[in-house]
């Protein structure tokens, strides 16, 4: 049994579940089962509280630290140019939110904060304001955000009710208690002010669903249901300009709102998550079979993101893999478990099989699109 992370119904049993190891977002390995739970009542779907949150955060999760150019990649277009995903973020943010001049806007739990760096490049009038729950990221801010706008680990009480805008940029899927994280934006914000928020969409990226560190997997339904405990009104879900995620925006209001989510909305989200988690049944169950037919042999892994770790966690001690391939460049030449990380074009001849760690959704056009791939006597395994 257990609570619901959004509207507090219990539920009353993990709709999935498999034993450990667990896979991250950051792609490490916690030593606990996942479980996903479907609450029927909002809509929600949820994780289990992850070990030692707190120290997880503090220092241990050190996305895109190690490098100033690290980003991950958006787009690829036909003509190869490269779109990163905090430059896409920013263009969004930016458009979402429609800023007044010399908006003061805060980046809730902000990492590095290159979302809203970005944005003060192309709009220096906004005056910026950092705070995450670590002082990992200090430098990072230290070029372009006054030591006055940045905090760690608490926000200090000058700051409530002051600012125009508040972003969360890929926080909320991580937190224990998002309603209550919510709560605590309001309370930052002036009187209408406008909360903008990522969160994965899991619908459009299934695996959300089997990472542990995601604690949340909204549906629209538990979102317009979150905003409203909170004292929001909504006013835009964009599910299109960033694939895989929400984007969010509403406003502080002052008298509680009315629950937005209808039963049959919350019903139709919480099948659609139980669907998802059979999904993810059905992938263990093909990698099984994957693994008995190619025990020692040699194979490769196309994707070095979630779904390639976590084929790699279920079938690499059984299987011998020898590369996984990868079309991000800031990924060539390292090595991902041990494993080389190649470029597709560099499969290696002595591959028998290639297991596709992609979002299902897009995994076959992907593949049909790289000739290099098609190789006679090369099997593709699909999730
Ligand atoms: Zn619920």
């Amino acid at each position: 049994m257990t609570a619901c992370r959004v509207c507090g119904t219990n539920i009353s049993s993990p709709t999935y579940e498999v034993p450990a190891p667990a896979l991250t977002s950051i792609m490490t390995l916690l030593d606990v089962p996942t479980r996903v739970f479907v609450c029927a009542a909002c809509g929600h779907a949820q994780s289990d509280d992850i070990p030692d949150i707190q120290a997880f955060y503090d220092t241990g999760y050190r996305i895109s630290l190690n490098s100033e150019d690290h980003d991950q990649i958006f787009a690829v277009s036909a003509d190869g140019t490269i779109t990163y995903r905090t430059d896409h973020q920013a263009a969004l943010a930016l458009r979402l939110l429609d800023l007044p001049d010399g908006a003061l806007i805060l980046d809730y739990g902000a990492a590095k904060a290159d979302t809203l760096r970005k944005m003060t490049v192309s709009r220096s009038d906004l005056r910026p304001h950092v705070f995450d729950v670590s002082s990992d990221y200090a430098a990072a801010w230290q070029s372009w955000v006054p030591q006055a706008a940045q905090a760690t680990y608490s926000v200090p009480g000058a700051w409530q009710e002051t600012f125009d805008a508040i972003m969360s940029h890929f926080v909320i899927e991580h937190v224990a208690d998002p309603v209550g994280f919510m709560r605590e934006v309001r309370a930052l914000l002036r009187p209408d002010g406008a909360f903008l928020f990522s969160i994965p969409d899991v619908a459009g990226n299934p695996g959300d669903m089997a990472v542990a560190d995601h604690l949340n997997h909204f549906s629209e339904a538990s979102i317009a249901h979150a905003l409203a405990s909170a004292g929001f009104q909504l006013q835009t879900i964009d599910k299109t300009s960033f694939p895989g995620a929400f984007f969010v925006v509403a406003r502080r209001i002052e008298m509680p709102a009315q629950t937005a989510t209808s039963s049959a909305a919350a019903e139709d989200a919480a099948k659609q998550a139980r669907d998802i988690c059979d999904f993810w049944d059905q992938a263990s169950g093909k990698l099984r079979d994957g693994t008995q037919h190619y025990a020692r042999r040699k194979v490769a892994i196309y994707g070095a993101g979630f779904y390639g770790s976590w084929i790699y966690c279920r079938i690499g001690q059984a299987v011998d893999v020898v590369a996984f391939l990868d079309r991000n460049e800031n990924m060539k030449g390292a090595t991902h478990f041990g494993i080389p990380v190649l470029s597709p074009e560099d499969l290696p001849a002595e591959a028998e099989a290639l297991f596709i760690g992609l979002n299902p959704l897009k995994a076959r056009a992907a593949i049909a699109a790289q000739p290099w791939l098609q190789r006679p006597g090369l099997d593709h395994v699909w999730l």
